[in-house]
Parts: structure tokens; C-alpha cells; sequence
């Protein structure tokens, strides 16, 4: 970035943006994926289209992926989930992999029936199962309301938040709190989730005028900002009617709520 620009004061953890935006391509934003690097693995959250390719060009092997939380299943949240689902069986060179990694996927009620209509032997991609005993390789956890997950140096707990099936997520790696709203309203459980975090990442998917959707717009998030409390925000989820907008919004939450104010765009690295 450009935002290369967080300060490198711990280098536990990395964030990385491989989608910042929403279903409708521009030149700096589609659909959204983060990646984070902490001293216990790499995960995903989210993994809409453009994901896997943009792993490739920052040289990230998709198969290294431990983890993938999915917040709804929406297009823009989960279209390159069967490209993940497939790559693992190959080596670099198309060959096949001897020992893929076992790839734990997190999402909302539904998550297995879900990925069953993808690749399970009914599903339109069979082949991945029949042929390739894809779902050898998979764990899934349907999440609930609460902590989800309990490992050494990763606690994750999550909420159902007002947007289609959504959930949303509270990461603490390394010592550091991360929010994930996913795609939300204003919505208090979110709220209550995210409170006192290091980062808050949020959508913003359209200003207050033009609101559409369950989205929260700018006004909204100077909300949750100013009652949740975030160090660091990273702004996301940006429609195209932000394209050339971003500073003003970045000044405008910077000045308002008084944290660190990051609004993104796709490839964006963040050091915390
Ligand atoms: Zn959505
Ligand atoms: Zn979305």
C-alpha cells in the first residue's frame, strides 16, 4: 500500500486485503477475502471470486490455508471456496499431492449442507469427491452464538448479525483482537462483539444517502465506532459509488470517532 503503513511493532501478524469491495468489480476493489498471517497458521476470511488468484500473485500457496471463516453465503463471500476445495489435492506443478493439508472451514447453519451441494456426490462439482476424496481433506464447524474455536494462540467466537445467514467473528491471535463484521446492519450483537478490540474490520458498503441492502453506511459506522471503541478500523466492503471518495471518508471517521482509520483497497497490507 501504499498502507504499507501500519507500523511493524509486533511481526506476529500480518494482514493481508484480497478483497475490499463487493460483487460489482472496480479497478482497485472486488469482492472480499482477508487474509491474516499469525504464528499459528494462515486463515481466510471470506473467499469471494478473485481470492485464490490474488493469493497466487503474492506468492501465497492456497493450499498453506489452515482455516477459512465464511460469514454468509453470499456470491462476493464464498465464490472461490470450491477453487480451494480442489487445489489442495495438487502439488505446484499439477501433480498430484501425495498428503493435502486438512482445510477447516467455519460458516453459519448450513455450512455443511452447503458445501455438500458443491462437491458431496450429489453436488454439481461430484467429481471432487467421487474422483478426488476432496471432503477427506475437510472439517466443518457450523458455528453458533459464542466461542467456536479454542486453540493454543487463536480464540474465536462469533454472533448471528442482521444480513442473509450472516455471522460475524471475533478473533484473538497473538494477543491481538480482531472484529469481522462481515456484511451487517448496525447491529447491537455485533456491537457488543467487537467491544475494546485492537481492529475492528468493517463494512461500509454505501453512504448514508444512498443506503441500500442490509449494509451499514458511514453514519452508521461512525456509531459503532464511537460505542465500540476499535485502535485501528479498516473501513471495507466499499460499493462502487466510494471510487474517488475514499480520503474523504477516511478523514471524515478519522476526525469523528478518533482511531486509527484505515479505508482499504484489494492487496493492501497491514503489519500490527
Ligand atoms: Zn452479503
Ligand atoms: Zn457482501
Amino acid at each position: 500500500m501504499a498502507r504499507n503503513s501500519f507500523k511493524k511493532s509486533v511481526d506476529k501478524l500480518k494482514i493481508i486485503v484480497l478483497g475490499s469491495g463487493s460483487i460489482i468489480p472496480t479497478k482497485n476493489r472486488f469482492s472480499t477475502s482477508f487474509f491474516i498471517e499469525y504464528s499459528g497458521g494462515r486463515i481466510l476470511l471470506d473467499i469471494g471470486p478473485g481470492t485464490i488468484e490474488k493469493l497466487r500473485r503474492l506468492d501465497i500457496r492456497p493450499d498453506s490455508i489452515d482455516r477459512l471463516f465464511i460469514t454468509h453465503f453470499h456470491l462476493d463471500h464464498t465464490l472461490d471456496l470450491p477453487v480451494l476445495i480442489k487445489v489442495r489435492m495438487f502439488n505446484e506443478f499439477g501433480g498430484p499431492n501425495p498428503s493435502p493439508r486438512t482445510l477447516n472451514v467455519y460458516g453459519p447453519t448450513g455450512l455443511k449442507n452447503f458445501i455438500d451441494k458443491l462437491i458431496s456426490h450429489e453436488g454439481v462439482y461430484s467429481y471432487l469427491s467421487e474422483m478426488m476424496r476432496n471432503l477427506d481433506y475437510l472439517k466443518i464447524h457450523e458455528v453458533g452464538e459464542g466461542r467456536v474455536e479454542e486453540l493454543e494462540n487463536l480464540r474465536v467466537y462469533s454472533v448471528s448479525v442482521e444480513h442473509y445467514n450472516g455471522v460475524a467473528y471475533r478473533f484473538e491471535l497473538d494477543n491481538v483482537t480482531i472484529a469481522y463484521s462481515g456484511d451487517t446492519v448496525y447491529d447491537e450483537r455485533m456491537l457488543k462483539l467487537a467491544e475494546g478490540v485492537d481492529i475492528l474490520i468493517h463494512e461500509c458498503s454505501f453512504p448514508k444517502e444512498s443506503i441500500l441492502g442490509k449494509h451499514t453506511s458511514d453514519e452508521d459506522l461512525i456509531n459503532i465506532g464511537e460505542r465500540t471503541k476499535p485502535k485501528i478500523l479498516i473501513v471495507s466492503h466499499l460499493y462502487p459509488v466510494w471510487e474517488g471518495r475514499e480520503k474523504q471518508l477516511e478523514d471524515k471517521l478519522r476526525k469523528e470517532i478518533g482511531c486509527k482509520v484505515y479505508v482499504v483497497k484489494d492487496m493492501d497490507t497491514l503489519y500490527v
